[in-house]
């Protein structure tokens, strides 16, 4: 262990603060690492792994594909790649799909796709996005410029032009900020870099209305909370209101690198020949396997019992909220939870890890649990135990 972590500071560039734990091998909700022990994984690799770790269906479709065909270029056709775009745009919103590597790069096709659109319609300078404090989009130059944070900002300056900056659940700031040089809105439609911030009331069915009334390019960022995470396979069915643009990536593969960004006809039809590409994008290995996952994750019997079980997540959480003033409040919807304190987050994040539980915190101070969806109740109870002692210490 010592040895690897000391080669990993050695060899690889220092953009993680990791912590000092090195994994080897995953089954359903649990991680060993090299020294053999066992963990309750809570996090899945950042609501990555929502089938869990190993899930046999998926090894299989990736084993049995990676003998028949791994990649081609997209100058060809492949039928994984359509079979998946098929069912994608079936199960949303949408007409067409894209397919990236990553979060980052679909919200690259996304914002690129909504100024295009309005290019085509409205000649140049109509560009400008509008996104949401605390938001996250990603890393690449120009996801980190429409992230609404600043020390994601901090040292790459100067940013891509054209992002401004307003509060989540607020309709009238967005107002505020719409130019004649707006050609969209991008919204997470729950927040999750952000700690976890539910959308209120009509927030999302308001901002649409507004973006109809501007001509507005409406784009959803479910790259963490689509998949079946919050319950529903995508977060803004909950709400009911349908996008123009929306991104997904995380879960999407069960830990295989795939992003998608998916929209309707209308906007999509921007996109031409030469338009926009990818060398990996949707190749037969990854599109295979996100099809097998999407096939589980979309089957409502399998979304109704992630809402059961993150109510029953939910209540025992809630009990813990009454017995500990400290932690602010609990929310979240289906198995994406956040637990906000009034103390920073990250040594009950190092507590919980020794005692064999992996969370991690986010926005400093809120605490979030999104275990993989085939979690059990007794689990949870596994879980809940450890979290309580770890909260107890806090108050002796
Ligand atoms: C993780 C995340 C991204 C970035 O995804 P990468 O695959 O790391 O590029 C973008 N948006 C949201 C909401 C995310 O949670």
């Amino acid at each position: 262990m010592e040895d690897t972590i000391q080669s990993c500071r050695d060899h690889i560039c220092g953009t993680y603060a990791r912590l000092p734990v090195v994994f080897e091998r995953g089954r359903g909700c649990r991680l060993w690492d090299d020294q053999g022990r066992e963990y309750l994984d809570f996090l899945a690799g950042i609501a990555v792994c929502n089938l869990g770790h190993s899930h046999p269906e998926v090894t299989r479709v990736l084993c049995q594909q990676a003998d028949i065909l791994v990649h081609v270029s997209n100058l060809f056709y492949t039928l994984p790649q359509t079979e998946l775009a098929a069912e994608l745009t079936r199960l949303s919103f949408a007409d067409k799909v894209f397919f990236s590597n990553s979060g980052a790069e679909a919200n690259e096709a996304a914002i690129k796709l909504a100024r295009k659109h309005s290019r085509d319609r409205y000649g140049p300078g109509r560009y400008h996005i509008i996104t949401m404090k605390d938001s996250f989009h990603g890393r690449t130059l120009a996801t980190l410029s429409a992230t609404g944070q600043e020390k994601v900002h901090k040292g790459f300056e100067p940013l891509v032009d054209g992002f401004t900056f307003v509060d989540f659940n607020s309709v009238s700031s967005v107002e505020a900020a719409v130019t004649k040089h707006t050609c969209a809105v991008m919204v997470e439609p729950i927040q999750g870099e952000g700690g976890i911030n539910i959308p209120d009331g009509n927030y999302l069915g308001d901002l649409k209305a507004l973006c109809r009334r501007y001509d507005l390019t409406l784009i959803y960022d479910e790259v963490q909370v689509g998949m079946g995470r919050t319950g529903t396979l995508f977060a803004y069915e909950q709400d009911g209101v349908a996008p123009d643009i929306m991104t997904l990536a995380k879960a999407l593969g069960n830990g295989l690198p795939i992003g998608a960004m998916l929209a309707s006809d209308e906007v999509a039809s921007a996109f031409v020949p030469g338009s926009h590409a990818s060398t990996f994008g949707g190749t037969p290995l990854v599109t295979s396997v996100a099809a097998r996952v999407l096939k589980t994750l979309s089957d409502p019997a399998f979304l109704q019992r992630v809402r059961e079980v993150g109510g029953y997540f939910m209540e025992r959480l809630g009990e813990l909220e009454d017995r500990y003033s400290f932690i602010r409040e609990v929310r979240g919807r289906g198995l994406l939870i956040g637990m906000e304190l009034d103390l920073p987050g990250q040594k009950f994040v190092e507590r919980c890890l020794e005692k064999g539980a992996i969370i991690n915190c986010t926005h400093d101070t809120v605490l979030r649990f999104v275990p993989p969806l085939i979690v059990e109740k007794t689990d949870i109870d596994d879980f809940i135990r450890i979290l309580d002692g770890v909260l107890r210490e806090e108050t002796t």
